[in-house]
């Protein structure tokens, strides 16, 4: 009988198994289900991968912070027998664009991510924007920050495999299956039962089920898990005028770009409001990229108005509709099932300081490097948001 089940073997789930399996203290055993073992629908292989200081909540910052040391040493924490896993980390830069409107929202921001110890450059007005960034249109821009240290992106997907590949040397046990309801004693979970019917006990159990997380707790006796699972998708262009290789622009319009190889890899982000119903389909809306994309990225850069774009795919953010915030740690009164869902298009870059403040609070029943606590789910009971604006 396994002490922890982990349901779901993504980024997150992967991480907080690597981080139990390390745990000196810890001697329990640890089995990750997982439904879909090539990864092929999991958001981790899906993922545009990028890490930046520039959040709202500080706590984020600090799982940034952590996040940027682990992933840039991955070769010494997930090597395995001189086999380094690369995840090709590339330093980048996250520009954040604003308008008029949104230069109070930015100074505030600003003041935050300073106090907790981001770097951040800061440019004010069009003509000091298009001085410093010369290939943007900048006339219609009133602020612009740029990140200095600790930013860039990497290979999702790469990173998953490192850590799960990790995690099975170390004696974690994976399988091929899903989780399709728990046993309940009271207000203990029991077991979970396997789609073939298998009632496995254990003593711990932990939703990382990325975008079904809402169902998995559904199953398991808790409802109105606010997490939704939320259309994205990602197109791949190419140009023949270079791209700035160590950007990745966040423009006031709400569309994204990095560059990607040959050429760079843009999306969109939508505003407060603005975002589709929940939809579970991975079918690529070209219609965004026509209708909007393009004009907004050829308005922001006149060299893309000539653009090809070449590949696309379609995938969700595991939305909190809290406060697009993660839920991290035990249900208050379900104390044995864990929560780590609801990441909101940032969960990659915080699969390292959450896999190890979960593995913490599972073992040890206290955080003991970065205190998560904010993330945790009394504040979705109370209905009190810890808002995150800063979400792209
Ligand atoms: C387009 C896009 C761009 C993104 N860009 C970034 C970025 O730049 N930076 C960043 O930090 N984050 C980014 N993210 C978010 C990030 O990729 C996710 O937050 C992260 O991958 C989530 O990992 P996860 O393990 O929670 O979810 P997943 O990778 O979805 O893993 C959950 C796993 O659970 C399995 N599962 C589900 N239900 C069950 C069940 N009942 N039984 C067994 N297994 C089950 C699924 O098969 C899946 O493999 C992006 C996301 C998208 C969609």
């Amino acid at each position: 009988m396994p002490d922890v089940v982990i349901v779901g073997g993504g980024v997150i789930g992967s991480a907080i198994a690597y981080f139990l399996a390390l745990d000196p203290d810890f001697n329990g055993s640890v089995t990750v289900f997982e439904r879909d073992p090539s990864y092929e629908f999991s958001t981790s292989a899906r993922s545009v991968a990028s890490i930046r200081q520039q959040f709202s909540t500080p706590e984020n910052i600090a799982i940034s912070r952590y996040g940027y040391d682990f992933l840039t040493q991955v070769p010494y924490h997930l090597g395995i027998e001189g086999d380094a896993p690369d995840i090709q980390f590339h330093e980048g830069r996250y520009l954040f664009l604003g308008d008029e409107s949104q230069q109070a929202a930015f100074n505030k921001i600003l003041t935050v991510q300073r106090d907790s110890g981001a770097e951040v450059d800061r440019f004010v007005g069009p003509e000091a924007i298009a001085k410093q960034f010369p290939w943007l249109n900048a006339e219609d821009l009133a602020v612009a920050h740029v990140g200095l240290s600790r930013e860039g992106w990497f290979d999702g997907y790469a990173l998953t495999r490192a850590f799960r590949k990790k995690a099975i040397s170390l004696g974690v046990e994976y399988r091929d299956e899903a989780i399709t309801d728990f046993k309940r004693d009271g207000n203990c979970i029991i077991a979970a039962v396997t789609s073939s019917g298998e009632v496995v006990p254990a003593g711990s159990f932990v939703n990382a089920a990325g975008g079904r997380a809402r169902w998995v707790a559904e199953v398991a006796g808790i409802a109105d898990l606010p997490v939704s699972p939320r259309k994205r998708c990602v197109f791949y262009c190419e140009t023949r005028n270079p791209v700035p290789q160590d950007l990745l622009v966040i423009d006031n319009s709400g569309t994204y770009f990095r560059a990607e190889g040959k050429g760079f890899l843009c999306g969109r982000s939508p505003g407060t409001g603005e975002d589709d119903p929940e939809n579970t389909d991975f079918d690529v809306a070209y219609d965004q990229f026509e209708e909007y994309l393009w004009p907004t990225l050829a308005h922001r850069v006149p060299a893309f108005e000539a653009i090809k774009q070449v590949s696309a795919w379609g995938c969700h953010y595991a939305m909190c509709l809290l406060d697009a915030n993660s839920i991290l740690g035990p249900h208050p009164d379900v104390t044995n099932f864990y929560f780590a869902n609801g990441f909101s298009g940032h969960g990659m870059q915080q699969s390292p300081a959450v896999g190890r403040g979960m593995a913490e609070i599972i073992a040890h029943g206290a955080y003991r490097s970065i205190d998560l606590s904010v993330f945790g789910y009394d504040r979705v009971a109370a209905g009190r948001p810890l808002e995150e604006t800063e979400v792209i």
